[in-house]
């Protein structure tokens, strides 16, 4: 395979292996990006492809498994509260914690610890 520098190498890298693979440019770069055509278009203009848009077509060529592409806010959003919730799961319970029922009623649904006329409101 040749070295891939510029966006055109990519192009023509990936052009080369949906020919070996009788798979259209497209199909292939499918994994790339949700637009490939789009994903395409742009690439074959980048003079200088970032490290990781590198590597990742290396790996479709190569059929391995694509190093994550840069995560979006929305992503990074989703780890930071997963992440958060993490540590706060970790942190020790207080001695006199006392678990609060808030089992929604059976027959208004209301939450246990709101309390309703059907069973009243739980004392803690
Ligand atoms: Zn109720």
């Amino acid at each position: 395979m040749t070295t891939l520098v510029t966006g055109a190498d990519i192009v023509a890298a990936i052009e080369q292996g949906a020919k070996e693979r009788g798979v259209s440019v497209h199909w292939l770069a499918r994994r790339l990006s949700s637009d490939p055509r789009k994903w395409l278009s742009q690439v074959a203009i980048a003079q200088r492809p970032t490290p990781l848009t590198i590597a990742r077509v290396e790996a479709l060529l190569a059929d391995e498994p694509l190093p994550r592409a840069v995560a979006n806010n929305f992503q990074l959003a989703r780890e930071e509260r997963a992440a958060r919730h993490t540590v706060a799961a970790s942190l020790p319970l207080p001695d006199d914690f006392q678990p609060l029922d808030r089992e929604p009623c059976p027959r208004c649904a209301v939450r246990g610890d709101i309390g309703c006329s059907h069973r009243g409101a739980v004392r803690p």
